[in-house]
């Protein structure tokens, strides 16, 4: 039995791991250089707690299961969790309303701890709230991750366990010939008794290709704001929701930075790459934040970004089989939270009625990338004797040393934005203005590669022209 996954987004990923704990072949297929540089990239990062969806609808049913499943995931691929919480505010009393009724869909869903705390309560576990909040609900299942490390860490754990990956391989074409799907690419043609469409945002246009109609995928663009204020809020802070979604936010990420955003703005289907910000979402996103945490310092930016949401007119995921093809498609927020939940199901699914055996060997552990500066002084001491290199700092805002850099390459990265999103190096507050050369430095001496070799993060994003002195 051979299975593809197309796409290795958080969903394609862990689909991706979960075939791995069978005796079939999995071959994974993303057309980016790296994982989780689509939709996985640029997001909230929040593993929500489910109490917004309503419920009957697949994000109702995933969210808060998904949520939970991450706790194992999180230890077993050793990426980051903080379960740190979330906290809807209200300024008046239908708001709090709209909370009462939050509390209830999260309780028929499933969610667990949910509580509505009063003012006084709401400060004391976000001291820097606006003093004209009434009341919040707070969620204790909320957590935080780095989205495009989990992706990461599964399918490097899912490679481990015998899978293929086939990056810069776009699927062009899929077609079904005795039984076998054909999946003309970029690279060659390949056949596969078995397919996941996991694309993303072209989910949808794969799924047409192979003449299955699902409700047609628009770009809902989320811009960002990203802060140097560590500690000006510890919780995930939400507005009460409206008809437009979530709303403007404010949260730590897992590296101690902090997020605000992600605006909400419908762009049409051709626009699935239009990932630029604006001034008007931008000017948005501040005014929005200081009204929830009048703390934020805006001139504590390290940059801004955008994110595209897969958005469809039913507003909820589609999970369509259609013989031995399954299309995962819309996996709009809360998709991350809820990939987990998918990839256990889709894969019960696929195989229920196969005799085919569970693996003995399957490994679900992924070795943890070395972080010189969460060790202790006797570790780091240790380390840097065996290994020198681990006591060269090459990132100061983020402290990230030659030797984390040299691993990255080794976990596969081969641009600077692969090594960006493995170590944290040009993560900082600098933005890689110290780093980003002396990294190529070692780039080009453990890939072999010439300076002009050295790309960003896709082919066009060449850096420099070469040697200058
Ligand atoms: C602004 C924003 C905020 C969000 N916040 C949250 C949040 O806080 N919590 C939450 O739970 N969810 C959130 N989400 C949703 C979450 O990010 C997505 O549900 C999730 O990342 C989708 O992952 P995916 O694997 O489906 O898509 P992707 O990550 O896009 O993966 C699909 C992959 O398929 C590849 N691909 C596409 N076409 C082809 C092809 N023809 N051949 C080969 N490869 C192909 C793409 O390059 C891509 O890498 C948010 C989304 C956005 C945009």
């Amino acid at each position: 039995m051979k299975v593809a996954v197309i796409g290795a987004g958080i969903v394609g990923s862990l689909i991706a791991r979960e075939f791995t704990k069978y005796e079939i072949d999995v071959e994974v297929f993303e057309k980016l250089p790296d994982v989780g540089w689509g939709i996985t990239k640029a997001n909230s990062g929040i593993l929500h707690a489910g109490y917004d969806d309503e419920p009957g609808t697949l994000r109702a049913k995933y969210c808060a299961k998904g949520n939970e499943m991450y706790d194992r995931l999180s230890k077993d691929l050793n990426f980051e969790l903080k379960r740190i919480g979330s906290l809807v505010l209200a300024f008046s009393e239908e708001e709090l309303n709209i909370l009462k009724e939050l509390e209830k869909r999260g309780k028929d869903n499933g969610v667990k701890g949910l509580k509505i705390l009063n003012r006084i309560e709401s400060l004391e576990v976000e001291p820097n709230l606006s003093r004209e909040v009434i009341s919040a609900l707070y969620a204790p299942s909320a957590g935080i991750i780095a989205p495009w490390e989990a992706a990461q860490a599964a399918i490097e754990n899912a490679v481990e366990n015998g899978a293929m990956l086939h990056l810069s391989t776009e699927i062009k074409n899929i077609s079904n010939e005795n039984n076998q799907y054909v999946l003309d690419t970029s690279n060659g043609e390949f056949q596969f008794d078995m397919v996941i469409n996991a694309a993303g945002l072209w989910a949808d246009d794969l799924a047409e290709k192979t003449g299955v109609k699902v409700s047609p995928l628009h770009p809902r663009r989320g811009e960002y704001i990203l802060l140097d204020q560590p500690g000006v809020v510890r919780t995930v802070i939400f507005p009460t929701p409206s008809e437009a979604g979530k709303g403007i936010l404010v949260l730590p990420t897992v590296h101690d930075t902090v997020l605000l955003g992600p605006t909400s703005q419908d762009l049409p289907p051709t626009q699935k790459e239009s990932t630029k910000t604006t001034f008007d979402g931008l000017s948005k996103i501040v005014k929005s934040a200081q009204k929830l945490v009048p703390a934020v310092n805006i001139s504590k930016t390290i940059r801004t970004f955008a994110g595209l949401r897969p958005e469809n007119d039913i507003k909820d995921f589609v999970l369509k089989r259609e013989g031995n093809m399954m299309h995962v498609v819309a996996t709009r927020s809360p998709g991350l939270s809820s990939a987990p939940a998918i990839a256990k199901d889709i894969v019960n699914d696929m195989l229920g009625d196969l005799e085919i055996k569970k693996r003995s060997d399957f490994n679900p552990h992924r070795a943890p990338l070395v972080k010189v500066i969460e060790m202790s002084d006797k570790e780091r001491e240790n380390i840097i004797a065996k290994n020198p290199s681990y006591g060269r700092v090459i990132c100061r805002c983020n402290h990230v040393t030659e030797g984390e850099v040299v691993d990255a390459i080794r976990h596969g990265a081969r641009t600077l934005d692969g090594i960006k999103f493995r170590t944290t190096a040009m993560f900082g507050r600098c933005q890689g203005s110290f780093c980003t050369v002396k990294i190529m430095k070692i780039m080009k001496r453990e890939l072999g590669k010439n300076y002009e070799e050295i790309r960003k993060n896709l082919p066009n994003s060449q850096i420099v022209d070469g040697d200058v002195r």
